[in-house]
């Protein structure tokens, strides 16, 4: 029930995994942002194509 994914727990784009950052050393930096995947697989999908797997950005003003 509920999340009780700590705060500092990240959250893989591409599977929707949560990823802890001191368990898994696969990460990419897309814009300034450090992202975290729970594989290698992961982290070359969304270097591939890292704005199909961002979240929506936040400020409701697309282009
Ligand atoms: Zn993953």
């Amino acid at each position: 029930m509920g999340d009780d994914v700590s705060p500092e727990a990240a959250r893989d784009p591409v599977c929707q995994m949560p990823v802890d950052p001191a368990l898994y050393a696969f990460s990419a930096v897309h814009q300034g942002q450090t992202y975290q995947f729970c594989s290698l697989t992961c982290q070359q999908l969304f270097e591939e194509d890292p704005e199909r797997y961002l979240p929506r950005q936040q400020g409701g003003t697309p282009r």
